[in-house]
């Protein structure tokens, strides 16, 4: 006999008729010889109404209160549903998080699972019944014991956090779309349904998938191995199955706040050849990865960003052997890049001694203070960053080789975790490309001269950390520029829109402190990402991305990629022909 967790979300209890189709499902998969918890949403938009009530009577109410409140939404379902279930003959009984036993920290309308004890659960499943629970909420495990929520579209985590700690055989989510797609089918038609999709991935692709499942959800079910798919309530669809590693068992105690670090990595033997001011036009990152890949150049990171002047810097790394062969393509290119003008600078720079470090976590994303302190640890430890590059689970650093023994041992000890060999296992046939994801939300910040010294970066993104605003794709360039004898160097990142204004503010009033220049913000950009495990062994995927964009006249302005994912700013109003165009060179439609 099976256990099995089924959530069901907010549109698939949305009346009493679609109540009385879950109570059918739930019934069925009990005659098929399950044991069954089902964890529930709040009815329809009932959260959004309750809300906005409260807003009518405070426009800051109190966080404990709002609690109080939106638990109540989900609270309604389980009783409901636990009626239509019983009048069907089946026996069950409704349970609130509290009774549930999910305990949480004591962070009123954002807080973490700290532990669930499921003895009670277990008790009624034993008893035949089948067991609703209400999602989203729980009890601070301190204080007061008071009712605490997850946070919007928490009840995803609730149900896979239990399916995590009954050790259930798989955690089902219904919901009102067949699965994950392979883009946004409101941007892309002809968009497919995956039948399965790596955790990774799809943490990767947060902004093309949280709203059919929360991230929070998917990170339990990576560090858990919890079997998780997505489907349809209103078909018998398969959906997408989201596969996790099979993991180490790993204690169920402070289940969501556990190190948000999982590992660090590192690789030696690392090159970065940087190409410098090339013209800010469409078509050059394109022309510069397509040769690289006829030469058989895997290319790892890419980076690239606009500067002073209109020009951009791309940089690069490769395995070092593969130093002298990028080396050359780079050479043979530049002067068809830059137009057949001669640079005033060098235009292009080599380093063969630098070495990557890594740090990688699902518990990264929506976590700010964990990039600001590694850039921090690296500072402490004297060692300058080179190149950063960001993604949803991991963030990167490239620094001279000779520290990264130090930096290893420093970032070990400081995230509390050990060394991990850089194996990227991977799913047999996975493909290079799963799925494309525009992200209309982002702004990108600025800021220029910053000094060429270790530590910058942690005194800029720690001071957006300390306000909770959450960057990616954060870009250095890779030309210094001299501003009253000292080496400068221009930052930009990806952060949300509505933290723009904020973090402009902020960073303006420390720019004379840490003697920055301007700090710069841009709205009208998007954010066009590809995500494929397959495609750490493809060395033609990004200039097939960049070729794509090129081909159509979409300009790049900013390039940043991690092992799994390339993603490249490109003008607001170009963002969905972008998803389109891409989605389509890669033969997903
Ligand atoms: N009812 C809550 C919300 O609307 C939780 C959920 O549906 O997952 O955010
Ligand atoms: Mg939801």
């Amino acid at each position: 006999m099976a256990l099995i967790v089924q959530k069901y979300g907010g549109t698939s209890v949305g009346s009493a008729e679609r109540i009385q189709a879950v109570a059918k499902r739930v019934v069925e998969t009990v005659k098929a010889g399950n044991d069954l918890v089902v964890v529930v949403s709040a009815m329809g938009k009932t959260t959004d109404g309750l809300v906005k009530l409260a807003h009518e009577l405070s426009s800051q109410p109190s966080r404990r209160e709002m609690d109080m409140l939106l638990s109540t939404g989900e609270q309604v379902t389980i009783a409901l549903l636990s009626i239509a279930i019983q009048e069907l003959g089946q026996p069950a009984i409704s349970l609130t998080g509290a009774q549930a036993g999910i305990e949480t920290e004591a962070e009123h309308t954002r807080a973490r699972i700290l532990e669930i004890s499921p003895d009670r659960v277990e008790r009624h499943l034993k008893e035949g019944k089948v067991v609703v629970v209400a999602g989203f909420q729980g009890v601070s495990a301190t204080g007061d014991r008071d009712i605490t929520t997850l946070g919007r579209g928490g009840s995803d985590t609730s149900a896979v956090a239990l399916a995590a700690a009954l050790k259930a055989s798989a955690c089902e989510i219904y919901t009102d779309v067949p699965g994950i797609l392979t883009t946004d089918p409101r941007i892309v038609p002809e968009a497919k349904l995956l039948t399965e999709i790596t955790s990774d991935e799809m943490l990767e692709l947060a902004s093309l998938g949280a709203t059919v499942l929360h991230p929070r959800a998917v990170e339990i079910a990576k560090n858990y191995g919890v079997p998780l798919v997505v489907r349809s309530s209103w078909t018998d669809e398969p959906g997408t199955w989201v596969i996790s590693p099979t993991t180490r068992s790993r204690s169920l105690t402070n289940l969501e706040v556990s190190n948000s670090v999982d590992a660090v990595e590192f690789a030696i033997d690392q090159a970065k050849i940087a190409l410098l001011q090339v013209p800010d036009r469409a078509g050059i990152a394109g022309q510069l990865f397509g040769a690289l890949a006829r030469e058989r150049v895997d290319v790892d990171l890419i980076v690239q960003s606009i500067h002073e002047g209109n020009t951009n810097d791309i940089a690069f790394t490769v395995d070092k052997h593969a130093a002298s062969r990028a080396q050359a393509v780079a050479e043979a290119i530049s002067p068809v890049l830059h137009d057949n003008f001669a640079p005033t600078h060098d235009s292009i720079l080599v380093a063969d001694d630098i070495a990557k470090v890594s740090i990688v976590g699902a518990g990264t994303i929506g976590r700010p203070g964990v990039a600001a302190q590694m850039f921090k640890t690296l500072a402490e430890a004297g060692i300058n960053i080179q190149m950063i590059s960001t993604s949803e689970i991991k963030v990167s650093c490239t620094i001279p080789a000779a520290d990264c023994e130090r930096a290893t041992a420093a970032l070990c000890n400081q995230f509390e975790v050990s060394v991990s060999t850089n194996d990227h296992t991977q799913p047999v046939n996975a493909p290079a490309v799963r799925g494309v994801a525009l992200d209309l939300d982002r702004a990108r910040l600025a800021i220029l001269q910053v000094p060429d010294r270790p530590g910058m970066a942690a005194e800029i993104f720690g001071i957006l950390a300390t306000h909770n605003i959450s960057m990616d794709a954060i870009i250095q360039s890779q030309r210094t520029r001299v501003i009253n004898g000292v080496a400068t160097r221009d930052i930009a990142c990806t952060i949300a829109q509505g933290d723009a204004a904020d973090a402009k503010r902020f960073l303006d009033a420390a720019t004379t402190r840490l003697g920055c220049g301007a700090v710069v913000v841009d709205e009208s950009i998007s954010k066009v990402s590809i995500v494929g495990a397959g495609m750490v062994s493809n060395p033609g995927v990004a200039a097939q991305m960049f070729t794509a964009l090129a081909d159509a006249g979409i300009n790049i302005q900013m390039i940043s990629t991690s092992e799994i994912k390339i993603s490249c700013v490109v003008a607001r109003d170009r963002g969905t022909e972008a998803v389109k165009i891409i989605h389509r060179a890669f033969g997903l439609s």
